[in-house]
């Protein structure tokens, strides 16, 4: 099927929600899943949807068609994302595979890379992760430790990462690694595209409190990288990194244009205030409602809020920074989301009723993972520095290693 990048919202909202009634699944034909051990078939269906939308004209709306994408505006994506409510969708390919991976290397990435790498992840073909935090910290991204050296007209890799989300899944990864000791930590840094597969890689899954293994951590042991690897200039990664966790903030924040399909990383139920005050029976209590109107207060606030920023960064009103915004909201809403939830349950939480497929999804085992939506895309502490710092321009933070070589500046290990 040809596009044309000239056509209409309208006209190809009434395409879409033809083609969706005609080649998608219906929401809830499917048994859904919850955050089982093995979701290899998860990963296998997420897939294979996508090669569906590849081949119905409907993936990856808003990159460049030379890259295989579609070449439309943001608001033909939200009127597709509109009409595919009710079908089920590959939201696992959304973060990061989409919004964050191939949005960074649609901006900073060789020709090479972007027509290899985001025409295959559109076809459905490719998932892509991110390898950025290390065992020793994450908030510090700029100080991580692992090691790039060149040999001859290739890399060797050494080091380790972690809390990688879906890496697992991943054919290929983002990953920075320090190439210079010699310059303060932000200028000796390159980012590189790495098979998972890679010899020397080891790769291990986390189990976290909520008995997902959706984390992984990895061990690089003498990978070798060819020179195409490097994404952007060697020791220009920070520039890169930049651009990653504008996207991860603007794509954790809910302001990404290339996430196709309502709903979280993972296509579990998550109730919210107004679906557990509905599946209790407590929708008629003053004390429930007012919880609910709060719940809903701030949902509104959040979405106009979400809309309004990215407006002003895409008309540059306000800086790309302003993603730390949307990042900070998100988690304000999702926890008061959470915590309301879990007051309506009451001790039904406590004794498993909320925790059943159904009405009221998985209050529990979502409420497990509350504190998350304030660390991944970067802390909520560290939102708040950026908003202060660039945004509202008070001083910065003491930094020690300011303008340090790096090999100078004082480490734990
Ligand atoms: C859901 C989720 C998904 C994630 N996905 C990925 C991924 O795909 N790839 C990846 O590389 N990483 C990923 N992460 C890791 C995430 O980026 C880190 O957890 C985050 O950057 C914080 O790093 P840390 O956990 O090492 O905490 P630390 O950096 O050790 O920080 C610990 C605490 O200290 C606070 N703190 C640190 N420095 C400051 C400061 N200067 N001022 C004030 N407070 C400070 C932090 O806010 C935090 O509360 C994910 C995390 C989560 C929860």
């Amino acid at each position: 099927m040809s596009h044309n990048a000239t056509e209409s919202v309208e006209s190809f909202r009434a395409r879409a929600r033809t083609w969706l009634a005609e080649n998608m699944p219906r929401l809830g034909d499917r048994p859904q899943s919850g955050t089982g051990e093995d979701d290899t078939h998860e990963w296998e269906r997420a897939r294979e949807l996508q090669q569906r939308l590849y081949a119905g004209g409907f993936a990856g709306i808003c990159f460049p068609e030379e890259y295989g994408g579609l070449g439309l505006s943001s608001a033909h994506q939200e009127a597709f994302t509109e009409e595919s409510g009710g079908y089920e969708m590959p939201l696992l390919l959304n973060v990061p595979s989409f919004a964050i991976c191939s949005a960074t290397l649609l901006d900073t990435g060789s020709e090479e890379q972007k027509r290899a790498r985001i025409g295959a992840a559109i076809r459905g073909e490719e998932v892509l992760c991110q390898l950025l935090s290390e065992p020793s910290g994450g908030s510090d991204l700029a100080g991580l430790i692992t090691r790039a050296e060149r040999d001859g007209d290739e890399w060797v890799l050494n080091g380790a990462k972690t809390w990688s989300t879906s890496a697992y899944a991943a054919d290929w990864s983002l990953c920075l690694a320090r190439t210079n000791w010699d310059v303060p930590k932000h200028q000796g840094l390159t980012m590189f595209l790495v098979p998972l597969k890679a010899p020397g890689l080891t790769l291990n899954r986390v189990r976290m409190v909520n008995g997902s293994l959706e984390f992984c951590e990895e061990f690089f042991d003498d990978v070798r990288l060819p020179a195409s690897a490097v994404v952007g200039e060697v020791d220009g990664g920070w520039t890169v990194a930049s651009r990653q966790l504008f996207h991860e903030r603007n794509a954790v924040g809910g302001g990404s244009p290339y996430v196709s399909g309502e709903g979280g990383m993972r296509a579990t139920p998550h109730p919210n205030p107004l679906d557990m005050a509905r599946a209790s029976g407590r929708a008629a209590d003053p004390r429930v409602r007012e919880l609910v109107g709060e719940y809903l207060a701030l949902k509104t606030v959040h979405e106009q809020t979400v809309g309004r920023v990215t407006r002003a960064m895409a008309t540059e009103v306000l800086p790309p920074a302003a993603s730390s915004l949307l990042r900070l909201l998100h988690a304000e809403y999702a926890h008061l989301s959470d915590d309301h939830t879990v007051r309506i349950a009451g001790a039904g939480i406590a004794t498993g009723a909320g925790t059943e497929p159904g009405a009221t999804g998985y209050a529990a085992t979502g409420f497990l993972m509350r504190q998350g939506v304030s660390l991944g895309g970067g802390s909520t502490e560290i939102a708040r520095n950026i908003v202060s710092e660039r945004l509202l321009g008070m001083p910065r933070e003491p930094a020690p290693d300011r303008g340090v070589p790096f090999n100078q500046v004082k480490r734990g290990s």
